[in-house]
Formats: C-alpha cells, structure tokens, sequence
C-alpha cells in the first residue's frame, strides 16, 4: 500500500462520512479497511461477516460513487471479511446504560427483575432488555370499550404458537400518555415468556438503539445478530423516542430483516405511524402496514372498573385500607382520563389513611383530589376529521380536498381546512402538507396566511370558520 493510495482512501472515507453522517459512518465504516487498489478494482476489508452483508446490501452504491469521485476510473468494490483478526466476543458487552431507563422515572423498575431466560437471557443481555413490572400483565389490566381491539391484538400475539402464522406485522398500538401502552406490551412480554412457547424481548426504543450501536460499536454486530434471532417476538416500547436520522435508518433495516424473516414485531407509540414525522416514508409505510390500533381516552365505567381492580390489589397489602364506593364513583367522575392520574389518586388516599388513620370520606377525597381534577383537556382533533366536517361544509369530497384540483369550489374549502388542521392540531406544515395530497409546506403556510388575511375582513367566513372550529371541538 502506497502513501498516496492510504491518502485517497482517507479522503473516499471523509466524503462517505459526510454524506452518511456521523452515527451511521461508525456504525458501518469504521472499522472498514483498504487491502489494496488493483487498477478498477478496490479490495476492502470489514472484520465481521454481518457487516459485509450488509455494507453489500444498503451502500455498496455509495461506496462504490465515494471511489469514483476520488478515481474516476474505479469500477468494482471488493468487500471481504478479515480473517483472523476477528476479536474474541467480550464475555460481557460493556454496557452501561447513558439513558436511564423511562420506566424507572416511573417509579416502576424492579431493579433486575427479568422476564427472560435460557437461551433468550442472553439476547437479553446482548440487547440490554428493559426492565419489566411484574404487575403489568393481562390479569391486571381491565377491558373496555376503549381498548378493546388493542387487547383483543395483544392477546393474540401473546397466545400465537411458535409456527402460528404471524397475523399482523407489526402490530402497533398507539394512544396518549396512560392509556396502557406499556402496560398491553410488558403483558404480551410476561404471557409469551411464561408460556415457554415463544421468546419475547421487551425494549424501549432507546434501548434498542442503544443496544444495536453500541453492540456494533464493541465489535459484537454478529453476536447481536446471532441473538435477534433467536427472539419470536420484539416489542419496543415509545417509539417516538427514537431520536436522529442516521439511527433511525439503521433501526428500520432492523425492523426489515425482523419482519422479513417472520419474526412478530410488537411497536408502542404515543402517535400513528403517520404522524411520527422524523421518519421517513418507507419506515412510516412499514409501520402501517401491519394493524395499527388506537387506545383512547378512558370512559368513566372504565374509571371505575380500573379503580376497583386497583383496590382490591391494594387491599391485599393493606388490608384495613377501605375506600367506600361513592369516593371511588367520586375519582372515576372527576379524575379523567388517565392512569397514572388514577393511580397517583388511589396512592393518595393510602397514604393519608395510613398516616392518620382516619377513614377515607367524600370530603376527604375532594380535598386530596382538588389538583388531579383538571378541566376537561381540549380533545384531540384529527386531520382526518377536520377534512371530512369542512368537506361536509361546502358540499364537496374528502378526495376533492386531497386532489391537485385547482377549481375554486375545492381551492377555498381546502385552504379552510389546512388552516383549521394548523390552528387545531400541534402537526408542522410539512406534515399537514403530506397529510393534503402531499403537498409542499409552503401551500400549507400559503392557505394559512390566505385565510387569516381574509376572516380579518370577511365577518361570514369568520363566523362559518368559528362553526367549524366547534363542531371539531365538541
Ligand atoms: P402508557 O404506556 O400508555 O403511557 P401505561 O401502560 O404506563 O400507559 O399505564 C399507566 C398506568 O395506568 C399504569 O399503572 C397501568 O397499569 C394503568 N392502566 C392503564 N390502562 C389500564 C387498564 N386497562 N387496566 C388496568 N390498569 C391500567
Ligand atoms: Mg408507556
């Protein structure tokens, strides 16, 4: 090897890290060498065979343009894996956690309580599996109208057999904050482990990206491999948290292989896969493409129900710790929505019956409840509900708005309801954008500013935008 060829490689490898940045450049390039530059051909080294694939499969293109731009000459990669130098695997992957675990901010990490054993522990290991609640199971969570289908999904991913079909991939459950997200997915993960039948890893989306690069990082890309496969089931858990573009790619080629390979994949998020807007379409398509279901918003009889369960497994512990039911109809009226609030309530009155030892009254509960009861938040409106009312509104279709028609009887309508999807929804401009036929942002700001311009001066269209407004509202 000649100075000047270690000098063009430098530079090949400099422009490939420019264009894939840096995370994906040391996930994938670091440790790729120059073993010699025969005329048009560059013969290039990766020390493990996985990284061979799969720098063949997603950026050999690239590689191979990186060389060009340096030679123009170069016609042909050559990628082998080196032998002998491969390093004994780590006994123990050197893996401490940056990122504290979210369930442990939840106050509900069992310190190492494991769901995994046998030959999954090890994957677990790998992977840096996330720790599990031991109540969080099917048992203890209560069936409404709300989350009905979600359980119903749940359930039988958690009951499919080893060699069963798998029915939808992925199955991803979204909803907002204390619908049972986590508790749906830690349950599939304790029914499938317990059963023995399949193997179940359970990850936050941190820890699974934490796990995948760093387990590259250490050299162990083959190892981490080897141990997804010996998964069934992958649930990752708050996948809105996946963070920066470069990772995110290299988690979708993941998701790809799993999914390809018959593998069930479970996915929580506080979004549909439509609106995670840092991904990019292929992976949005990907995560639609299995069953998507919404848990929403609890009813009050749910309220009821889960308080009810909640105190009787309270009661176990504290057997003296009565709540008379009026208080519990009193929380499941005034304490909506969410279960953590519920809990949270519950804890309260524990408390301050263990303290004092007082009994637990109405009086006692308004006065403890008095800052978990929040207005009514304002409701959640979907852009798919602002099209179909202001559709409804001026007589024409959904698929008028969405279209590239130009004739004024759909410019306007259309224009009031990108404004309505900006002034109601927390969604970008690109993201309406997509959401209206895929259209550029700067339409969407276009027909914001077009119809705040106007409901200045036109008091009709103002009053019709107001109607619309409550009827999306109520
Ligand atoms: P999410 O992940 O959707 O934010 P969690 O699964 O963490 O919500 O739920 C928040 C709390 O509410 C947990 O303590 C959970 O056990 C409880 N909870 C939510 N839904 C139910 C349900 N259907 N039955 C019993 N408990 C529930
Ligand atoms: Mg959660």
């Amino acid at each position: 090897m000649t100075n000047t060829e270690q000098e063009s490689w430098s530079r090949v490898k400099g422009r490939l890290r420019a264009e894939v940045g840096d995370d994906v450049y040391s996930s994938w390039f670091a440790r790729m060498d120059l073993e010699a530059l025969d005329d048009a051909t560059v013969r290039l080294s990766v020390p493990t065979r996985f990284l061979k694939s799969w720098i063949q499969s997603h950026y050999s293109e690239r590689v191979l343009a990186a060389w060009r731009a340096e030679q123009a000459n170069v016609d042909r990669i050559e990628l082998t894996v080196r032998t002998g130098v491969l390093r004994p695997l780590p006994t123990k992957p050197a893996a401490t956690d940056p990122a504290p675990s979210r369930d442990i901010h939840n106050g509900r990490a069992n310190g190492e309580m494991r769901a995994l054993n046998a030959p999954a522990s090890n994957a677990h290991e790998a992977l840096g599996g996330s720790a599990l609640d031991p109540r969080l199971t099917f048992d203890t969570f209560v069936v409404g109208r709300s989350n009905a289908l979600a359980h119903a999904a749940a359930k039988q991913v958690a009951t499919a057999r080893r060699n069963d079909p798998v029915m939808f991939n992925p199955l991803y459950i979204h909803g907002g904050v204390g619908l049972g997200k986590t508790h749906l997915l830690q349950a599939i993960t304790w029914a499938g482990n317990a059963s023995g039948e399949r193997k179940v890893l359970y990850l936050t989306a941190e820890k699974f990206m934490y796990g995948f690069v760093s387990a590259l990082r250490s050299q162990t890309a083959l190892a981490f491999k080897e141990s997804l496969r010996g998964i069934n089931v992958l649930v990752i858990d708050d996948l809105q948290f996946l963070q920066g573009k470069s990772t995110q790619a290299e988690f979708c080629h993941t998701l790809d292989a799993l999914i390809d390979g018959g593998r069930q994949v479970v996915v929580a998020s506080d979004r549909p896969p439509s609106d995670l807007e840092s991904l990019d379409d292929r992976v949005r398509s990907r995560l639609a493409a299995g069953l998507a279901v919404e848990m929403s918003s609890f009813g009050e009889e749910l309220r009821l129900e889960i308080l009810k369960s909640r105190m009787a497994a309270a009661r176990q512990h504290h057997p003296d710790f009565d709540v008379p039911m009026p208080v519990l109809i009193y929380i499941a009226k005034t304490v909506t929505h969410n279960g953590r609030d519920l809990e949270g309530a519950l804890n309260r009155l524990l408390a301050h019956s263990k303290l004092t030892g007082q009994p637990v009254t109405l009086e006692l509960a308004e006065r403890e409840m008095r800052d978990l009861v929040r207005p009514q938040e304002p409701k959640r409106v979907k852009i798919e509900d602002i099209q179909r009312v202001v559709a409804r509104q001026y007589n024409v279709s959904r698929a008028d708005l969405l279209s590239s028609r130009r004739t004024a009887n759909v410019v306007r309508p259309r224009q009031v309801a990108m404004y309505l999807a900006k002034t109601l929804t927390l969604r970008s401009l690109p993201e309406i954008g997509r959401r209206f036929g895929g259209r550029d942002h700067t339409t969407v700001l276009h027909a914001v500013r077009k119809i705040e311009g106007l409901v200045g001066n036109d008091t009709a269209l103002a009053e019709e935008i107001e109607g619309l407004k409550r009827q999306l509202q109520d």
